[in-house]
């Protein structure tokens, strides 16, 4: 059975359709709210926020995705925007440790703690600082990120410490990754600079030049967790703007010059809708754009995003362990730590979430988040709870003292975490770009695209809305 919504006649006077309602949907969603356009959101989740949700089980507070965020200039805006208060990770949590044969040490934060740190050798210190002396340099073909950090670096420092950093925050392996693509501003400092670490003091300086602090970025999350910034753009949204566990079923162009849309979905009620808007803003995982039916012939007709199947998406475990204080030996006085994959161990990084913020844990408890998977050892992510729990407390036990059986326990397991923008992912990026151009009004971002932080997709979010405001 069809309901039929009929909205506007002309283009203009249309709605703009927003597919997905993560925070890149979500913030394309508000920016078009704040403009006064008319809009419709439509998820197939029975929530917002996508990758992004926080949950409370008494007086545990844990993440099942990211667990904090880079405090960007946009993301301070917005945030003074919503009136919501950034935590700012506690000094306590500024040491990064890393495992060097089977020694948990801390990163040196400063060149003088550099030379004098045990994590690397006097040779690859010495080989580190060869970067300063190189030149200009514009490749003529993308190289894997070890490759291209190798030639700046030299294989030591990229083995136990770019590697370990790849697999624990992207997923990733950074032999595969482009260099090009998923560190951009490394590539440009190179080409600008030769030097990478000249190319980033001059970026700290022109940052400070447009009056922004110096120094890393604040990371942040807020006291009731990360998903407070999806739930305040949600609260923002105008009443009958969202349509939750919605199937959209095909996205037909109208073959005129006004250039329509007709989405047609159907909700929980089984019905079948069909709406007219001026435009479509894609705001999905490749999975939901590649099985999407884009064209005249609706439901049954091609679908031209289908080799996005094809993009690397590896899954990751998140564990979130809670302990009492004296099970654990390690001070856990850091962000976390990260597992070099040359270690061969089970784990990629631990988070000290109750390091981190404060409420993530009863009093006299702290917090770890275990993540294991991504691209390197995607069966880790897959292995039951009891196989996965005996692997990690072995891997806790061995590394931070860990003693006994947590106290608490919440993993989620993501089948398909964070796309790899792996060497070619220019053929998926051209894929997009064609699908753009041969459908006028479709308008395709976030993290397949844009870049997969989150800032990145809250960028993505407001150009795919400015686009369609265009
Ligand atoms: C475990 C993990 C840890 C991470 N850690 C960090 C971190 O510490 N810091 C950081 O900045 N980033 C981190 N990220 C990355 C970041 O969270 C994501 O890249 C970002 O949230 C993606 O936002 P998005 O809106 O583009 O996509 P998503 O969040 O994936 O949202 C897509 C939305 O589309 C909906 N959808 C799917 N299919 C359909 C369909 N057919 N029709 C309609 N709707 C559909 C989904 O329900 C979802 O709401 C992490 C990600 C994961 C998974």
């Amino acid at each position: 059975m069809y309901q039929l919504t009929i909205v506007g006649t002309s283009s203009s006077q249309l709605p703009v359709a927003i597919l997905g309602g993560g925070i890149t949907g979500l913030a394309a969603a508000h920016r078009l709210a704040r403009q006064g356009r008319a809009f419709r959101l439509f998820d197939a989740a029975p929530r917002l926020g996508g990758s992004i949700r926080s949950d409370r089980s008494g007086e545990w507070l844990l993440e099942a995705g990211p667990n904090s965020l880079q405090l960007t200039p946009a993301l301070a805006a917005l945030c003074t925007e919503l009136d919501l208060r950034p935590l700012v990770a506690s000094p306590a949590a500024k040491n990064r440790y890393l495992v060097r044969g089977g020694q948990v040490l801390a990163a040196p934060t400063s060149p003088l703690r550099f030379v004098k740190t045990p994590l690397f050798s006097a040779r690859a210190k010495i080989r580190l600082f060869g970067d300063l002396f190189l030149r200009p340099r514009q490749r003529p073909t993308d190289i894997s990120l070890a490759e291209f950090t190798t030639d700046h670096f030299g294989r030591e420092v990229v083995d136990y410490g770019l590697r370990a950093f790849v697999a624990g925050v992207y997923a990733g392996d950074a032999g595969q990754l482009s260099a090009r693509l998923s560190f951009p501003s490394l590539w440009a400092a190179e080409r600008s600079h030769g030097s990478i670490i000249r190319g980033m003091i001059a970026a700290a300086k022109a940052k400070k030049a447009r009056g922004e602090p110096r120094g890393p970025t604040s990371l942040i999350s807020f006291a009731d967790g990360l998903e407070a910034l999806p739930r305040a753009l949600t609260a923002q949204l105008p009443p009958g703007s969202v349509e939750l566990q919605a199937r959209v079923t095909a996205l037909v162009p109208d073959s005129g010059p006004a250039k329509i849309w007709t989405v047609q979905w159907t909700g929980p009620d089984q019905l079948e809708h069909r709406e007219s808007f001026s435009a479509v803003i894609l705001a999905l995982p490749t999975s939901a754009l590649a099985a999407l039916p884009i064209g005249a012939a609706g439901a049954s007709g091609e679908r031209p995003l289908a080799g996005l199947k094809a993009v690397p998406y590896p899954p990751v475990s998140s564990l979130f362990l809670g302990y009492a204080r004296e099970q654990v030996a390690h001070p856990l006085d850091g962000f976390g730590m990260l597992i070099p994959p040359i270690e061969k161990r089970d784990v990629l990084g631990v988070l000290f979430n109750s390091t981190l913020f404060p409420g993530r844990a009863p009093a006299d408890h702290v917090a770890l988040t275990v993540m294991t998977g991504g691209a390197l050892r995607p069966e880790m992510a897959h292995l039951d709870d009891t196989a996965l729990l005996a692997r990690v407390s072995d891997e806790l036990g061995n590394l931070l003292g860990v003693r006994g059986a947590p106290v608490f326990m919440r993993r989620t397991v993501w089948p398909q975490a964070i796309p790899q923008y792996n060497l070619g992912y220019e053929r998926f990026l051209d894929q997009i770009t064609g699908v753009e151009a041969a459908y006028p009004g479709l308008l395709i971002g976030g993290h397949v695209r844009d870049g997969i932080a989150v800032p990145q997709c809250l960028a993505a979010g407001e150009k795919l809305a400015a686009r369609a405001l265009a």
